[in-house]
């Protein structure tokens, strides 16, 4: 066996940063996500090559403050933690600190930003996680940032890059979660030149739906809203005629964060119960805000995964919103009768045979909490998306942002704030 040996710091950074960007798309997730902790109203995405040659995200967010800029790409840099107490109520998309020191070690980056409150804006460049030293720079309101050449320092992780449509492919639909996790913020995407997703950000959940997954999945949908104890359920499934052969149009958000969820899959599908064809699944776009303490958002690098402290009630929450929306639309074909609440504490064993969550189920000590159910509004008047309350306000009312660069890196693309022209 060769000695052991601590790794030096640079191999280690690298390490760290494969944990965080796989691909194109966790580097847009990324980027996407700090500027909506941002406070932005607006944020382009702009793509390369599938993000291999190019990923600009530009916002209108808050800016950095220059003498900042460097510690931001610094590991476990963050401005949304302080302490340990902190991480039990987190409010944020990011707080982990390790996103732009991950993604400065494997590309070329620059940034440019400006607060609103300076008079002159900072850039900074790095490559392989060296960053230059901060300059002055004229700047609209906002940050952009640009990386380029991803993993040009690191053969090994470039090897795995599928073709740049499927990194496209990739980023595309990264963009149609993010624009739909927030419609209050107004989203482009731009691929290669040309624009594939443009959403208003007016706050409603179905202008987003619209935009980001188009006119005819829009009209399979049935609005659903409910609320149990403190966690309230919103958005829109399929209606049972429309089920669909995969469960990729399911999308579940918790406070804000697009996550995936065997859980909230299966309190989903629970709401339907007899009503779907064997073989079909629904789609839904719905979203579950529950106290910040009451969800670990630690769990996962990439922060794709959450753990609920109470999972019974949440699965019980989204379970009895779905069901009771598709009851109150009359669709069903046989209307099972009410179940016992009893009886939702043991559903459909053979899905959970395969998800983690089965052990909680078959607890089964504990009384389900039924929630009080908010009638759904009639189809034709679909809930009204309100801000969550964990959102960081915007600094200021954006103003339109009139880009005003002229070097080669800089976008083209203008980051106006749709919700006031
Ligand atoms: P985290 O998001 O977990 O705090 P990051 O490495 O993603 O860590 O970012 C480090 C810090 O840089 C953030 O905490 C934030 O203060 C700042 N920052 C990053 N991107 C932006 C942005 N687009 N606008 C304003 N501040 C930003
Ligand atoms: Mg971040």
């Amino acid at each position: 066996m060769p000695h052991i040996q601590q790794l030096s710091s640079h191999v280690a950074d690298l390490i760290a940063a494969g944990e965080v960007v796989e691909r194109p798309a966790s580097v847009v997730k990324e980027l996407v996500e700090n500027a909506i902790d941002a406070g932005a109203s607006a944020i382009v995405v702009e793509i390369q090559r599938g993000g291999m040659g190019l990923i600009r995200v530009t916002d209108n967010g808050c800016g950095i403050a220059p003498e900042e800029l460097p510690t931001a790409f610094l590991r476990h840099a963050t401005s949304k933690l302080r302490t340990a107490e902190d991480l039990a109520k987190i409010g944020t998309l990011g707080f982990r600190g390790e996103a732009l020191a991950a993604i400065s070690a494997v590309s070329r980056v620059d940034v440019l930003t400006r607060r609103p409150e300076d008079a002159v804006g900072a850039a900074i460049h790095g490559e392989g996680g060296h960053m230059e030293p901060v300059r002055e720079e004229g700047a609209p309101e906002g940050t952009t940032i640009r990386v380029s050449d991803l993993f040009y320092n690191t053969p090994a992780r470039l090897k795995f890059m599928k073709k740049d449509s499927a990194e496209t492919a990739a980023v595309a639909g990264l963009m149609q979660h993010l624009a739909l996790s927030h419609p209050d913020v107004s989203f482009k995407f731009i691929k290669d030149g040309q624009e594939s997703l443009h959403t208003p950000g007016d706050g409603k959940l179905e202008s987003a739906v619209y935009a980001a997954l188009g006119r005819e999945f829009a009209k399979t949908l049935v609005p659903v809203q409910g609320r149990g104890g403190d966690i309230e359920v919103r958005g829109f499934v399929t209606a049972p005629v429309n089920g669909r052969g995969s469960r990729s149009m399911q999308v579940f958000f918790v406070n804000g964060r697009f996550i995936k969820s065997q859980l909230l899959t299966a309190a989903l599908e629970e709401g339907y119960r007899n009503q779907l064809l064997k073989g079909r699944f629904p789609g839904c776009v719905l979203e579950v805000l529950l106290p910040v303490t009451a969800v670990d958002v630690n769990v996962h690098p990439a922060k794709t995964q959450v753990k609920f402290a109470k999972e019974h009630d949440v699965f019980d929450a989204v379970f009895h919103t779905v069901m009771d929306a598709l009851d109150a639309r009359g669709g069903a074909v046989t209307k099972p009768a009410p179940p016992p609440v009893r009886e939702t504490q043991n559903p459909r064993q053979d899905f959970f045979q395969s998800m983690n969550a089965k052990a909680y189920r078959e607890q089964g000590t504990k009384p389900a909490v039924a929630p009080t159910i908010v009638k759904s509004p009639a189809p034709a008047q679909p809930p009204k998306a309100a801000q969550p309350a964990f959102r960081p306000q915007p600094v200021s009312p954006a103003a339109p942002v009139k880009p005003s660069w002229n070097t080669e890196w800089r976008s083209t693309a203008k980051v106006t704030d749709s919700v006031q022209p």
